[in-house]
């Protein structure tokens, strides 16, 4: 078997091609969405993600300010420009980069974000209401793993899914929204013993651990959806994800490549969250 590959970049192109039309509405009813991002420090892959978000946003007309503070900055200093970023009408999403310099206490600057404004769903308001199964903003990158199983058709529904990885910006999201879909799921973490026994039960598999192509051929049911949340860059610059994707696509009947798949769905959800949060406040949502 050689499995279909679940295209992120098409899928994610459609996507925004679809947008268009939620910002024509906007416009009409004289609302430009905005969004403003947080930068501090100067982690290159950082600077990167950011680069990339400014300008997705930028493609279909979101407006984008980037706010960028020095790896040294106060704490007092990015909270009181979040504050002032609260209080703008103009801003419709507030997205802080993470990972911050290690004197920051990110849950911290993360719960400082108006609720209405957290694109990322990283809020305990947004985490909570999540988990209530009544989502309000949901976390971008499971977000887009979902979005991307349902543009491929895939059921979820009393299938086994099994997600590799337990934090809070992925993995446990993840597995709370293939739970609402009516999926079986179990959680895998770094001290799950014997991993490869739950990850050869799954019919949809997530991976979000973090380790370059740890999931191998012999890990996965034959006939297994398999979506690769990881990203690493290996020597000579070239990506992978945490998934052995040469050797999976022999045994998958769908498997996400690394570049191509999650990473420009994660990108796409953003702006829908984006948009999710004027139309709200437009009161056209
Ligand atoms: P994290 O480090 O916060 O969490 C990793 C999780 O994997 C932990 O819960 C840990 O318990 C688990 N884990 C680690 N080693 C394991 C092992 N050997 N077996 C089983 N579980 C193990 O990472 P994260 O922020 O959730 O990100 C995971 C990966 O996804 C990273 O490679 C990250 O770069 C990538 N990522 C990609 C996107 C995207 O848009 N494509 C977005 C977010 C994260």
């Amino acid at each position: 078997m050689t499995a279909a590959r679940l295209d992120g970049t098409a899928m994610a192109r459609e996507l925004r091609a679809g947008f268009a039309s939620r910002v024509e509405r906007l416009a009409a009813a004289g609302v430009r969405p905005g969004l403003a991002v947080i930068l501090v420090g100067d982690d290159p892959a950082s600077q990167v993600y950011v680069r990339n978000k400014v300008q997705a946003c930028e493609a279909i007309g979101i407006r984008s300010d980037r706010f960028v503070f020095a790896a040294d900055a106060a704490p007092a200093e990015v909270l009181d420009r979040i504050g002032a970023l609260n209080a703008d009408p103009q801003v419709h999403g507030i997205l802080v980069q993470l990972p911050l310099p290690k004197h920051f206490d990110e849950q911290q600057v993360l719960e400082v974000i108006g609720a209405e404004k957290d694109v990322d769903g990283f809020h305990r308001d947004n985490v909570g209401a999540l988990s209530q199964g009544r989502p309000r903003f949901v976390p971008c990158t499971p977000r887009g793993v979902l979005a991307m199983l349902d543009a491929a058709g895939v059921e979820l529904r009393g299938k086994e899914a099994v997600v590799v990885g337990r934090s809070n910006i992925v993995g446990k999201p993840m597995a709370q929204l293939l739970t609402a879909r009516d999926a079986t799921v179990t959680v895998c973490h770094s001290r799950t013993a014997d991993l490869a026994t739950h990850t050869r039960r799954a019919d949809v598999l997530v991976v979000a651990a973090g380790r370059p192509r740890m999931v191998t051929a012999d890990m996965i049911k034959p006939g297994a959806v398999v979506v690769d949340v990881g990203i690493h860059r290996g020597a000579e610059g070239r990506l992978c994800g945490d998934v052995d994707y040469d050797g999976c696509r022999t045994v998958a009947s769908l498997i996400s490549p690394v570049p191509g798949g999650v990473g420009p769905m994660t990108i796409t959800m953003l702006l829908g969250n984006t948009l999710d949060a004027a139309e709200r406040r437009a009161a056209l949502g």
